[in-house]
C-alpha cells in the first residue's frame, strides 16, 4: 500500500465510511465542553515546552499543533478527535473563588487552593519539572505564595510524582508543610507497580502511545489527557492520613470534607468537598470519559460496583450543595443542575457496566460475547462524558467478568490451549499454509474484516516471524482499526502494534519502573518479594540456603529460606541454624534494589557484612534474573530469558 514498509498508510474507504458515520451519530453541535474547558483561563506557556536540568524535553504540546484543524482527518475517529482537541487546552484556570487548576502540563491536573496564609496543592502531577513549571505559572499570575499543604487524591503516580517540584522535604520534616493522603496510600503506592513493574511499563507504551510519532496517523491523545510527562518521579510520604469514611478538616482556613472511596479508580482514593466554596472534587472517579476498571497496561481489576456506590453517596451528600464539580483530569462542570446530571450519569455508567456484565455472565455468556452485546443505553449514548476515550465497554466488561470468575471462560477446549507459537503453526497448517492464509486475509482486508485479519495474521507471524507479507498485512489491519477507534488507548495499542510488526525490532527506552523515593518507602517484606519474583527456578534447582538478615540502622530482622526453587521469608525472625547472617544498612539495600550497586560489589566495598557461608550468599545473588524492558509483544520472543550474574544485564 505505501512505498516504505514502515510508513503509516492512509485510511481505507471502509475506515473513512466508519468515521463519517460517527459524525452523523453524535451531537457535535453541542459545544458546551469547549466552553467549559476554556472557562476561567488566565494564562499559559508557549507550547508548554518544559525541560529538565539537562535540557531534555520532558513535556511539550508543540507536536500537537495539528489538532487545531477543526475538521477531523479520515485517519482519526471524529469523537476521539474532539476529545483530543479538548485535552489540548492548557494553562492556569480559575475554577471558582480560591480554586485554580493547572491543565495540560501533564496527563493529570494540579489543583491549587488559596488558603489564609498560603497554597494547598492537590496532586502535583507525575514529575518534578512539570509540577515546578505549573506552580511558577500560578505565581506569575497570582503572586508568590508559600505551599502550606499537599493533598494526594489517590495512589497513582500522576497524582504524586512531582511533589518535590512544589515542596522541599525539609519543610515537611519541620512541620511547615502538611501532606495529606487517603487511608492505605503508601501501601498501595509501593505495592501496585513494583512486582509487576517491568511488564506494566512496557505495556503502558501501548496504552499511552508515548513512543509513537504524534500526528493524524499517529498518537493524538491518551483519552484522560495528552500523554504522560517524562521527568523526575518523586514521593514524600504523607504526614496526615485520612482514615474515617468522612472526615472534615480545616486546612489553612479552608474547610474540606474528605470522603474515602476505597477500591474505586484506585485502591486508595478520596473525594473532597469544599462547603464554603460550594465546590466538589471527584479525584478520578468522575472524569469526562468512561474510565478503566482495567487499564490495558495491565492491573488488578477495579470494583465498578463500589465506584458507582461512592459516586452515588457523593451526589447524595454533596451534590445539591455544589455549584461546580471537577476532577484531577479534564475540565469542570458548572451549575447545580448540570452538576447533578453529570454525577448521575457517571454513577449509572459504572453501575450499568457492572450489573449488565454480571447479568449476562449468569446467563452463561462468555466474556467475548458479553463485550459484543454490551452497548451504552440510548439515554446515555449521546452524552460526551460517558464515552469510551480511555476505557471501553468492551474491555471493561471482560474485566468485570475476570474480577468475579477469572480468565477461564468455562469451555474446557480453552482450559489448556497450545501456547502461541505451537498454536500459530497448527492454525497455519489447517489453513493450508501461510500463502493460502495470506491470500484469504487480503480478500477479507478488502472487505474491511480487519479484526479477523489481524488475528489470522498474528497466527502466521507466531508460526514464522520472518514472514514479511503476514507482518505487513497484520500491521495494515491493526492500523485501520486504530484509525477507527474512539478509544485513545485502543488507537495507541493498534498503532504501536502495527509499528512493531513493520519495524520488526522494538526500539526506544523508558525510565526504570521504580523511583528512588518508592524504593526508600518499600518494606523489607516487599524487598524480599521483589527478589523472589526474580529467582530463576532452573538455576536454583537443588539449592538450599537459610540466611538471617539484620538491618543495622533500623534494627529490623528477617530470615530468608531458599528451598524447592522458592524463596520465602519470615519477618522479625532469625533461624537458629542459618547458613549465614547478613548485616547491612537500609541505604545499601536501597542501592542494590535500584541497581546502583550489585550485592557482590556492596560486599566487596564493605557495605555488607556476612558471617558464616559468604560464598553461598554471593551465589544466591547469581540466581536472580534481570528484566529487559523491550520484550517482544506482537511476535515470538527471540530470547527465552536472561540470567544476571551480579550485574544488571545491558539494555537493548
Ligand atoms: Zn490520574
Amino acid at each position: 500500500m505505501s512505498s516504505t514498509p514502515a510508513a503509516p498508510n492512509d485510511a481505507s474507504e471502509i475506515t473513512r465510511a466508519l468515521n463519517r458515520a460517527v459524525l452523523d451519530a453524535l451531537p457535535f453541535a453541542d459545544r458546551q465542553d469547549f466552553d467549559d474547558a476554556q472557562r476561567g483561563f488566565i494564562g499559559t506557556l508557549p507550547d508548554v515546552e518544559i525541560r529538565n536540568d539537562a535540557g531534555r524535553v520532558v513535556w511539550s504540546l508543540k507536536d500537537y499543533a495539528f489538532l487545531r484543524e477543526p475538521a477531523p482527518p479520515p485517519t482519526v475517529n471524529p469523537s476521539l478527535w474532539r476529545q483530543a482537541q479538548l485535552n489540548l487546552f492548557n494553562g492556569l484556570f480559575q475554577v471558582t473563588d480560591r480554586i485554580y487548576q493547572i491543565r495540560g502540563f501533564d496527563v493529570s491536573n494540579m489543583t491549587l487552593i488559596e488558603g489564609d496564609r498560603g497554597l494547598i496543592v492537590i496532586d502535583p502531577l507525575i514529575s518534578v519539572e512539570v509540577a515546578r513549571a505549573g506552580l511558577a505559572l500560578y505565581t506569575k499570575h497570582r503572586g508568590p505564595c508559600p505551599v502550606v499543604a499537599v493533598i494526594y487524591s489517590h495512589s497513582h503516580v500522576d497524582h504524586y510524582g512531582g511533589v518535590r517540584g512544589v515542596v522541599d522535604e525539609a519543610d515537611v520534616t519541620a512541620g511547615r508543610v502538611e501532606i495529606i493522603a487517603p487511608d492505605r496510600f503508601m501501601q498501595e503506592v509501593v505495592t501496585e507497580n513494583v512486582l509487576a513493574g517491568t511488564v506494566m511499563v512496557r505495556r503502558a507504551q501501548f496504552q499511552f502511545g508515548g513512543t509513537l510519532p504524534k500526528g493524524p496517523r499517529g498518537q493524538v491523545d491518551a483519552g484522560l489527557g495528552k500523554v504522560v510527562s517524562r521527568g523526575t518521579v518523586t514521593l514524600i510520604p504523607p504526614t496526615t492520613v485520612i482514615t474515617q469514611p468522612l472526615e472534615t478538616r480545616r486546612i489553612d482556613g479552608v474547610e474540606i470534607v474528605f470522603q474515602l472511596t476505597p477500591e474505586t479508580e484506585a485502591p486508595a482514593e478520596m473525594h473532597m468537598f469544599h462547603p464554603e466554596l460550594r465546590a466538589l472534587n471527584l479525584a478520578e472517579n468522575g472524569t469526562h470519559n468512561l474510565h478503566n476498571v482495567y487499564p490495558i497496561r495491565g492491573a488488578q481489576v477495579r470494583d465498578a460496583n463500589a465506584w458507582a456506590k461512592y459516586l452515588h453517596e457523593a451526589m447524595d451528600r454533596f451534590g445539591r450543595h455544589a455549584d461546580v464539580v471537577f476532577a484531577q483530569h479534564h475540565w469542570p462542570v458548572w451549575g447545580n443542575e448540570r452538576v447533578l446530571d453529570y454525577m448521575a450519569k457517571q454513577r449509572d455508567l459504572y453501575k450499568y457496566l457492572h450489573d449488565q456484565t454480571v447479568r449476562l455472565m449468569n446467563h452463561g455468556y462468555k466474556p467475548a460475547e458479553i463485550s459484543a452485546r454490551l452497548a451504552l443505553p440510548e439515554s446515555l449514548a449521546s452524552t460526551w462524558h460517558v464515552r469510551g476515550y480511555y476505557g471501553t465497554l468492551s474491555h471493561n466488561a471482560k474485566s468485570v467478568y475476570q474480577r468475579y470468575i477469572g480468565w477461564y471462560d468455562g469451555n474446557p477446549a480453552n482450559l489448556d490451549p497450545l501456547p502461541p507459537v505451537e498454536r500459530g503453526r497448527k492454525y497455519v497448517e489447517y489453513m493450508g499454509g501461510a500463502a493460502a492464509a495470506i491470500a484469504r486475509a487480503r480478500a477479507d482486508f478488502a472487505r474491511g474484516e480487519y479484526r479477523f485479519v489481524a488475528e489470522a495474521m498474528s497466527h502466521v507471524v507466531f508460526a514464522d516471524p520472518a514472514n514479511e507479507d503476514a507482518r505487513r498485512l497484520g500491521a495494515d489491519a491493526l492500523e485501520q482499526m486504530g484509525y477507527a477507534a474512539e478509544s485513545a488507548t485502543w488507537r495507541n495499542a493498534y498503532l504501536l502494534g502495527a509499528a512493531e510488526l513493520r519495524a520488526s525490532q522494538p526500539v526506544s527506552a523508558a525510565r526504570a519502573p521504580v523511583s528512588a523515593d518508592v524504593v526508600r518507602a518499600m518494606s523489607l517484606g516487599l524487598f524480599f518479594d521483589y527478589l523472589a519474583v526474580r529467582l530463576n527456578a532452573e538455576r536454583a534447582a537443588g539449592k538450599r540456603l537459610v540466611v538471617n538478615w539484620t538491618l543495622s540502622d533500623t534494627g529490623e530482622r528477617a530470615m530468608l529460606n531458599l528451598e524447592n526453587c522458592a524463596l520465602t521469608y519470615l519477618a522479625d525472625r532469625h533461624a537458629t541454624t542459618a547458613d549465614a547472617t547478613v548485616t547491612l544498612r537500609r541505604a545499601v539495600l536501597n542501592r542494590v534494589v535500584l541497581r546502583e550497586q550489585s550485592f557482590a560489589d556492596a560486599m566487596a566495598a564493605g557495605g555488607v557484612t556476612v558471617q558464616g557461608d559468604a560464598a553461598n550468599v554471593a551465589d544466591l545473588f547469581t540466581l536472580f534474573d534481570d528484566f529487559t524492558l523491550m520484550f517482544e509483544v506482537v511476535e515470538p520472543r527471540r530470547i527465552e530469558h536472561r540470567v544476571a550474574r551480579g550485574k544488571p544485564a545491558p539494555g537493548p
